[in-house]
This record gives C-alpha cells, structure tokens and sequence, in this order.
C-alpha cells in the first residue's frame, strides 16, 4: 500500500512551473510523500501510478532526485556525478520497461500505461525527445490501449513509434538486429490492432512480416518468432478456421518445448555443479510472462475444444509448462502438469519421459 499523496507544495518548485500529473497530464495537486518527484491530479491516479510502477521506482528515485541537485565542484566531481545520474536513469527505463511488457502479457493493460509513460518519461530525459529509444516504450502503451479497447491511442502511439523508428541513429546505439526486432514487434501491434478492427486481411499481412523480420536474425523457430505465429494462428480462429490456425499453433509449441528443454538441461548442470541456478538463463519476467500467457491460452483452445491437439503435441504442450514452473521454483505446478504429460496416451516424444519423471518426483 502506498502512504497517502501529500498537497503539492507550489513554494517547493521552481518560480513559474506548474506540476503535472504523471498519468494524465492535468494540473497536479498531490505529489508522492516519499520521492517528492512525481505528480498526481487526484487520488485515483496516485494509486493507479503507485500499483502499475511507482512502487518498484519509487525508492531509486529519491536518490536520483538528490543527484539532480546537487552542484558538485571540480571536473571529476562533475563528471562522476553525470556518470552516476546517467546511470540511474538508464536502471529506471530498464525496469519501467521490462514491468511494462510483463503486465501486458498478464493482461494487466491499465497497469502498465502507468509503466509505459514512466518509461518514456525516463527515456526522454536520458536519450532526448525523439529517435529510436522511444520506440519500445510507444509499442508497450499502443498494445496496452489495444487491450483497453482505446484504439484510437492505440493507433497515436502506433505512428509515434514509427516516426521514432524512422529517426536517424546518430548515437549508433542501435545494431541491425535490434532494429529489425522493433519493425517486427511494431508490425505485431498493428496486426493486433487490425484484429480488434475485425481487419482480418491487413491483421495477417502485419503478422506474416513480423514473422518475416523476427526470423532475419535467430532463424524461423526462435522464441522471438513464436509470438507472430501465435497471433497468425489466433487470427484464422477467430474466423472458425481451426485447421489452419492448427499448423501455426503448433509451430508455438514446438518453439517454447525446445526453449525449456534447453534451459532446464543448462539448469539441471548448473545444480549438478551445485552452481546454484545459472545467471546465463535469458529468462526475464516478460519473457516467463509471454510463455505461460501463449501457452495457457492454446491449452484453453484444446480444452474447449476450438481444434483438438494430437497426444505429441498435447504432451510437448503440457511438458513445456511443467519446466516453465519449475524454472520458476512453481514445485507444485510443475509436478501437476508433468503427470498431465506422462498421462498422455502417445509413443511421441519419449525423450522427454526422463525430464518429466524427476519433475513428477517419480
Ligand atoms: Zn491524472
Ligand atoms: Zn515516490
């Protein structure tokens, strides 16, 4: 729980400036009581803020506050003190990024505007007004629109993120691959986009060249790609094609049960090693967030029966959750969906018996 904000003190802000919310923009009158930086026009924004981030940034930017301040003396005392602020905020739109995305894959859209503008606030002030470094955090606010069925933000942020895109890189910061990872992800969005317009046709053209982009550099099976193949299968069940959603959502789960398998073995050697669980696992919350929402959903779609998976890919399915869980210390849930796996009436996949039995505790 947050304290309660605190009357925004006019005395306290340089002569002619005037507070504004951090959510919507208005005149503020209330500020946060610890860090002092950041405005609210009212209660209801203070809490939304303090629920969707402000709790997680909230201690990193009072110290920041006091960096900004401060008038150190002499070059190394100037240079160091730049250093460390540049730091800070660099640490700031990392977290208030990755937050953004992991609560748009648990689908807590109004939770993470709130990420999403601290984001962009944070990367203006770190690399500028304009250029590609604003790209991610316009992407994370036009997907959370989307889902708050906002669609004309949605498209607002969507063109702010492609005049970003197009913005020359003078800072060279940006590799190829990292960019065509941008164009991928912003074709995503308006493929979400057009769905929610019932634009079935531009939906999948959006979709086929996201796919497209995210493969130029990992290749057409790595779990960068899964989510175009998800969203193309999605958009051929919302029309009752379940035989050509079928290949697509497939090819998902066959993606995230050779990226678990991978990571669970690297795991299982580092225990061996009692290294304890290895920091080389690439494995982020948004990362876990986007698996266990993509993989859910498609044993939603078995269970009801929009299409029915054969056994293989129903044990490849339920397998992959099972090491999900347990690369996240979920004992309990790994063991309950390794048994759903060994359950399954297939000669596939016996390769992964050994992994599911010790999940299983057998
Ligand atoms: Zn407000
Ligand atoms: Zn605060």
């Amino acid at each position: 729980m947050s304290l309660p904000a605190i009357p925004v003190n006019p005395l306290s802000n340089p002569k002619g400036t005037k507070s504004l919310c951090e959510l919507c923009q208005q005149t503020a009158t209330l500020q946060c009581p610890q860090c002092r930086v950041t405005f609210y026009c009212g209660d209801k924004h203070h809490a939304l803020d303090w629920e969707g981030i402000h709790c997680k940034i909230c201690p990193l930017l009072a110290p920041f506050r006091a960096l900004s301040l401060s008038q150190p003396v002499g070059r190394t005392a100037q240079d160091r003190a730049a250093q460390e602020r540049t730091d800070r905020l660099r640490e700031i739109v990392e977290l208030t990024l990755e937050e953004g995305r992991t609560l748009l894959f648990g689908g807590k859209h109004n939770l993470a505007v709130p990420a999403a503008l601290q984001c962009l606030k944070f990367s203006k002030e770190l690399y500028g007004t304009r250029g590609l470094d604003l790209v991610q955090p316009f992407l994370v606010l036009a997907e959370a629109s989307i889902g708050l069925s906002r669609l004309g933000h949605a498209e607002e942020y969507l063109s702010q993120a492609k005049f970003s895109l197009i913005q020359p890189d003078k800072a060279k910061r940006t590799s190829q691959s990292e960019l065509d990872l941008m164009k991928s992800k912003l074709n995503r969005i308006y493929g979400l986009l057009y769905l929610a317009q019932n634009q079935t046709h531009k939906a999948r053209n959006a979709f086929a060249n996201d796919i497209y982009l995210s493969s130029i550099a990992n290749g057409t099976t790595h779990r960068l790609v899964a989510g175009g193949y998800f969203y193309l299968g999605n958009s051929f069940l919302k029309e009752g094609k379940s035989l050509v959603a079928l290949p697509f959502h497939q090819l998902v789960i066959k993606i995230w049960i050779d990226f678990f398998v991978e990571n669970i073995t690297i795991c299982q050697q580092d225990i061996n090693a009692k290294e304890g669980i290895s920091e080389k696992i690439e494995f982020g919350p948004s990362v876990q967030a986007e698996s266990s929402e993509t993989l859910k959903a498609l044993l939603q779609h078995h269970s009801k029966r929009a299409y029915h998976f054969g056994d293989g890919a129903l044990k490849q399915l339920l397998a992959s959750l099972s090491m999900l869980y347990f690369l996240f210390r979920d004992s309990e849930s790994a063991k309950k969906y390794a048994e759903d796996a060994l359950q399954c009436d297939t000669m596939e996949y016996r390769d992964l018996d050994q992994i599911l039995n010790s999940l299983a505790n057998k």
